[in-house]
């Protein structure tokens, strides 16, 4: 770690989703000069979507990736410096804090703000990546309002597949739900729930052969794996609900965490267990998951970075 290469920041913001740059805005607009690095994908999550119909303001719905472009606007306008760059370790056991970028320089940051969101997990399909926004989703309360009166199809058997497949079966005609082995991993109660949903149609042993459509979901093929027998269903959405993978690897043995990798904050803050760090979005938040949310604890993180900054007489 040459000192030549360290440079020393108020607070440093790690990701460019809805809830880093909006931490920015606010952090920027309190005179914090804060640097935020957009890790491998600036604009996050959204950018991987098409139209986003729930995000307050934009009265005639608006495309992810330029929702995210507004967004970088507008903390650039405020006066963040907005870098390309991954923040690949850091060393949290002392102050100031200790943030590696992309290998080759270390930052250090009197206060940093965690808003590296999460990643949906996929079946790995060439059709499901390329039919991707196009009826294949991994978030029925962002996507399932399209498939209004629709038949749809879900993969998954934990309780967030079971959440995603009551939610879709209020709105949807008749929702497949296809589930790997021959019991689901969903608390009895919400199993209960999906198994009496009239519209809930539950395939036990079956796995996903390939999406169909060639623009849009038309239906998908499945196969029973204990039988070898395959079928095509004519569905108009598929929602992929297998889990995701929270993005705080590189936090493991500071940041206190779930088993699943979420980081732990104190209930009604943005506070972790290290001093002067604060976590924002989908890092830490395995319930709500939505632009709006993240957006609002990356409010919340710049606040309390504030504030602490402003206890210690850093700022
Ligand atoms: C296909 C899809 C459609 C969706 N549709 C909607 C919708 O219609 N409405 C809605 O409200 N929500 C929707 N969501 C959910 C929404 O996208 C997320 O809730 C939201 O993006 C979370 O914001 P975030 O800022 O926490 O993280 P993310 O958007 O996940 O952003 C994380 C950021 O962290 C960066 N990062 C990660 N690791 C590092 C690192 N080591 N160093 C530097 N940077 C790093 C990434 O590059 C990225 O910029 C959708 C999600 C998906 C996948």
């Amino acid at each position: 770690m040459a000192d030549a290469t360290i440079e020393k920041v108020n607070v440093l913001i790690i990701g460019s989703g809805p809830a880093g740059y909006t931490a920015a805005i606010y952090a920027a607009r309190a005179n914090m000069k804060p640097v935020l690095y957009q890790g491998l994908q600036p604009g996050g999550q959204l950018t991987i979507t098409t139209e986003v119909e729930n995000y307050p303001g934009y009265a005639d719905g608006v495309q992810g990736p330029e929702m995210m472009v507004d967004f970088e606007k507008q903390a650039k306008r405020m006066g963040t410096d907005i870098r390309y760059g991954i923040a690949t370790k850091v060393d949290f056991s002392g102050h100031p804090l200790k943030i590696e970028i992309d290998e080759e320089k270390w930052i250090e940051a009197d206060s940093v703000i965690i808003s590296t969101g999460a990643s949906a997990k996929w079946l790995g399909l060439e059709s499901e990546q390329r039919l991707n926004g196009f009826g294949v989703s991994a978030c029925a309360v962002c996507d399932g309002f399209f498939f209004r009166g629709k038949e749809v199809a879900i993969v998954g058997a934990g309780d967030t597949a079971a959440e995603e497949a009551l939610y879709l079966s209020k709105l949807c005609t008749t929702v497949h739900m296809f589930i790997r082995k021959e019991q689901m991993r969903a608390s009895k109660v919400m199993q209960d729930r999906v198994l009496k949903a009239p519209n809930i149609k539950v395939y036990w042993n079956t796995e996903t052969d390939e999406i169909l459509g060639d623009k849009t979901v038309s239906g998908v093929r499945i196969k029973n794996n204990k039988t070898g027998e395959s079928k095509e269903i004519a569905v108009n959405g598929f929602f992929v609900a297998i889990g995701h993978q929270p993005n705080s690897d590189i936090f493991k043995g500071f940041v206190d965490m779930d088993e699943a990798g979420y980081i732990k904050t104190i209930p009604g803050t943005t506070k972790t267990n290290v001093e002067g760090v604060f976590a924002s979005g989908d890092v830490q938040d395995k319930i709500y998951r939505q632009a709006v949310t993240a957006a609002g604890s990356g409010c919340m993180a710049a606040l309390d970075a504030e504030r602490y900054l402003s206890a210690k007489g850093i700022h």
